[in-house]
């Protein structure tokens, strides 16, 4: 059994004084870990710690340029350990193995790149007039607040977490309390490396414990959330009675647009991809395909039998599919999917899975579901598994109606040879990553990602995340002799 304790001022917290919260193995529900029950005590001591060690004279004389290299001497380190960290990530998780490996060498791509920006971040000069210098200077905010949601979570904590290290920042992060293996990994790293203490902690326990009083801790200065609207707009409301920022990455329901010149084998493979990654438990799934009405038929026997020959297992395995995470989740899955059954048709899958030697795992076989109206909660609302539905367009206009049809907007994939017909829907479309003739699911580190609507607030990934950690100042200087 791995306990793990929470990192608070380079201290490890937990102890049998403490109470402990079990985390599960979704592959066969057996206990994996245990997670400190940290509460608001533990939040206040970090938030302490993590302002002291940001005005620092340690941390002040640390150069952008050698912030950047500890944060890619971190990323060489993770490279150095990616199949322990993978192993971590898909007991955790109960991702496929080799969508582990893809998380961890996507977060060392995170510090290396973010390493590598830490010196280039730079602000302007501005011509005012003769004898007036005015630059603008870009400063760290102080301390900053990562909560984390349980579904990719080494790298939903990496892309944040590098940008804001990179910048001068001091960082908290509040892993999930279901999958908090890697949270701990990086913790453990960061305890014994150059940073000062206190530039990175880790707490641990429940949203309302830990999450809550840590979004509306006062000497916080910037919250990035990624999960559910609801938390994320209960993030927002306790940023705001402090008057400081966040980021929120809520999800989407977001759509694939195949028209019907489109390529069948690649647009059915990344339909396919782009709804069971991560067993769709993925705020970027891709859980609508909108399909031209005269293509669907060739299309829909073309991907039904596509989902057919996918395999499910425990992430070990590295089957296609792996396990939901827990039975609460399955549920909800599952409630959906008999609803379904009565204002929809479904196409195939629809039903749970037992899988041999993993009975305590909860699995669900990838389903498609036909004929929803538009407007009913299962064709607007997450379903958060492995869970494709289908609505059909006749023309240009109305695909861009359906696709803009939801409170969403994270991606759309748009799937046609026309390029005139592409670069018009990606112009229409209201959504913060536009895919033309491939689905890249958040896409490349590079990329700045997030929504528009209610999919959330701000960008995250490439240089423009870097905005979210600073500040400016403009500075204006009058001279003369
Ligand atoms: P959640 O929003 O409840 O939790 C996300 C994180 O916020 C967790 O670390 C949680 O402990 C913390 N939290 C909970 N309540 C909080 C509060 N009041 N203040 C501050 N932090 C709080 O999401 P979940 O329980 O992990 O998943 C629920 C649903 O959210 C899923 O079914 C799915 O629809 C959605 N989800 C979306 C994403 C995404 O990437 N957009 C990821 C995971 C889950």
């Amino acid at each position: 059994m791995i306990r793990i304790p929470m990192l608070i001022n380079g201290e490890w917290v937990g102890d049998d004084n403490h109470e402990w919260l079990p985390v599960f193995n979704p592959s066969n529900g057996e206990q994996l870990a245990e997670i400190v029950k940290g509460t608001k005590n533990h939040v206040d001591e970090a938030v302490t710690a993590a302002n002291i060690a940001f005005e620092s004279d340690e941390w002040k004389k640390v150069k952008p340029f050698e912030r950047g290299q500890l944060l890619i001497s971190f990323a060489n380190f993770i490279r150095e350990n990616a199949e322990e960290w993978s192993k971590w990530e898909c007991e955790d998780v109960g991702k496929p193995i080799s969508q582990a490996r893809a998380d961890v060498e996507a977060a060392a791509r995170y510090f290396e790149f973010y390493g590598g920006a830490a010196d280039k971040v730079m602000g302007s000069t501005i011509p005012i007039e003769e004898g007036i210098l005015n630059v603008t200077v870009l400063e760290p905010l102080g301390v900053t607040a990562h909560i984390v949601p349980w579904n990719y979570p080494l790298q939903i904590i990496s892309r944040s977490v590098a940008a804001a290290i990179a910048t001068g920042n001091a960082v908290i992060v509040k892993s999930a309390e279901d999958t908090p293996m890697t949270a701990h990994a990086i913790a453990k790293w960061f305890s014994t490396s150059d940073f000062p203490k206190g530039i990175f902690q880790h707490v641990t326990g429940l949203g309302a414990d830990v999450g809550a009083p840590l979004a509306g801790h006062p000497d916080i200065e910037h919250v990035t959330f990624t999960g559910s609207v609801p938390t994320g707009i209960a993030v927002m409301k306790a940023a705001a009675a402090n008057v400081v920022t966040v980021t929120l990455e809520l999800g989407g329901k977001s759509p694939n647009i195949v028209f019907a010149d489109a390529s069948v084998e690649k647009s059915t493979e990344a339909v396919v991809r782009a709804i069971i990654q991560n067993a769709g438990q993925t705020c970027s799934a891709g859980s609508r395909l909108l399909i031209e009405a005269k293509y669907k038929d060739e299309f829909l026997s073309k991907l039904t039998a596509k989902f057919n020959a996918l395999t499910i297992g425990p992430g070990s395995s590295d089957p296609d599919i792996g396990p939901i995470l827990n039975e609460k989740q399955f549920n909800q899955i599952m409630n959906k999917i008999e609803e379904a059954k009565s204002v929809g048709k479904i196409i195939c899958g629809g039903e749970a899975v037992t899988i041999e030697g993993s009975e305590g795992g909860y699995y669900i076989k990838p389903t498609i579901i036909d004929g929803l109206d538009h407007n009913h909660s299962l064709a607007q609302e997450e379903i958060f598994g492995p869970v494709l539905t289908v609505f059909t367009f006749k023309d240009v206009e109305e695909a861009i109606q359906l696709a803009n049809g939801t409170d969403y907007g994270l991606v759309t994939g748009i799937w046609t040879e026309n390029i005139n017909v592409a670069h018009y829907v990606a112009s229409k479309v209201k959504s913060g990553q536009v895919f033309i003739n491939n689905y890249g699911a958040a896409g490349g580190i590079q990329m700045p990602f997030g929504g528009y609507k209610k999919s959330g607030i701000g960008r995250e990934k490439g240089f423009v995340a870097l905005n979210n950690y600073t500040q400016i100042k403009n500075i204006a200087v009058k001279f003369s002799i």
